[in-house]
């Protein structure tokens, strides 16, 4: 008996292997991947933008991103495909969040992890040297 999970997708509860989604929802996202690629590998759409895609496919945005964040929709050979940054909406083509929310966010932890250091531990005494100058 394997695991038991919730489909990402659809929340069915289904055995758990190395998708996070069940084996309907991974059809019909094989499906979709099939129509984004076919749509996409036509001259004239090439430069498509993520609008016009789901437009064209009426496929679920989110469908689409997800396809361009695990790379299966490559942004160097389709450069116009970008998506909202989670945080600040700007056009990013990897991860979660632009270059500039990740580098607010990267301070905002080391922040939050010096804070939670002051809290736990004492900062070392300083020590001074007294250097003997008269040489
Ligand atoms: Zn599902
Ligand atoms: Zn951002």
């Amino acid at each position: 008996m394997g695991e038991l999970a919730n489909c990402a997708q659809c929340g069915t509860v289904f055995v758990k292997n190395i998708r996070d989604v069940c084996s309907a929802c991974y059809r019909k996202e094989e499906e979709a991947f099939t129509v984004v690629y076919q749509f996409l590998r036509k001259r004239e759409n090439r430069e498509a933008t993520l609008s016009e895609i789901v437009n064209a496919t009426v496929l679920g945005k989110e469908m689409i991103i997800k396809f361009i964040k695990t790379k299966r929709l490559r942004t160097s050979e389709f450069p116009k495909l970008t998506y909202p940054c989670e945080r600040c909406g700007v056009d990013i083509v990897r991860g979660r969040f632009c270059a500039d929310c990740t580098d607010e966010l990267k301070k905002d932890l080391e922040r939050y992890d010096s804070t939670k250091k002051d809290a736990t531990e004492r900062k070392p005494e300083r020590v001074y040297y007294a250097f003997d100058r008269n040489d």
